[in-house]
C-alpha cells in the first residue's frame, strides 16, 4: 500500500513540477516592445504610427480611416493607445497606426 501511495505521489509531483515551471516562466515574460517605424520590417510594410502620415503615392489603396485599432491583427482592447500586432511578432503598434498588411476587423454579428 505504501509503495502504491509513494508511486502515486511521485506521479503527481512529476506532473506538477513542469506546470509550475511553465507558470513561473510566463510570469517573467519580457515586457512588450514598441514597434519603431525604423524597424526594417516595419519600413518594408510601410508602417506609420499615424495613419495620415502614410505615403499615398506608394500605398494608393490606403484610406485614412484604416487604423490599427480597426485591424484584425491588432490585439488590444478598444480605447487602448497601443497594442500588440501579430504581424510584427507581438510588438506594440499605435491604435492610430497603419501598415500595408491592414485587414479590416469583421463587423460584429447582429442578433
Ligand atoms: S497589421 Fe494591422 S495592426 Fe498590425 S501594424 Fe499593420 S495595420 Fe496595424
Amino acid at each position: 500500500m505504501n509503495t502504491r501511495r509513494n508511486f502515486l505521489t511521485k506521479i503527481v509531483a512529476s506532473a506538477c513540477i513542469p506546470a509550475l515551471a511553465l507558470q513561473r516562466a510566463s510570469a517573467q515574460a519580457p515586457p512588450a516592445v514598441k514597434l519603431e517605424e525604423s524597424d526594417p520590417i516595419a519600413t518594408a510594410l510601410g508602417y506609420k504610427e499615424i495613419t495620415t502620415k502614410v505615403d499615398a503615392a506608394k500605398y494608393p489603396l490606403h484610406k485614412p480611416e484604416q487604423v490599427c485599432s480597426g485591424c484584425a491583427l491588432y490585439q488590444s482592447k478598444p480605447g487602448d493607445a497601443s497594442g500588440p500586432c501579430s504581424a510584427f511578432g507581438g510588438k506594440l503598434v499605435t491604435a492610430g497606426g497603419w501598415c500595408s498588411v491592414f485587414a479590416k476587423k469583421p463587423d460584429p454579428v447582429k442578433p
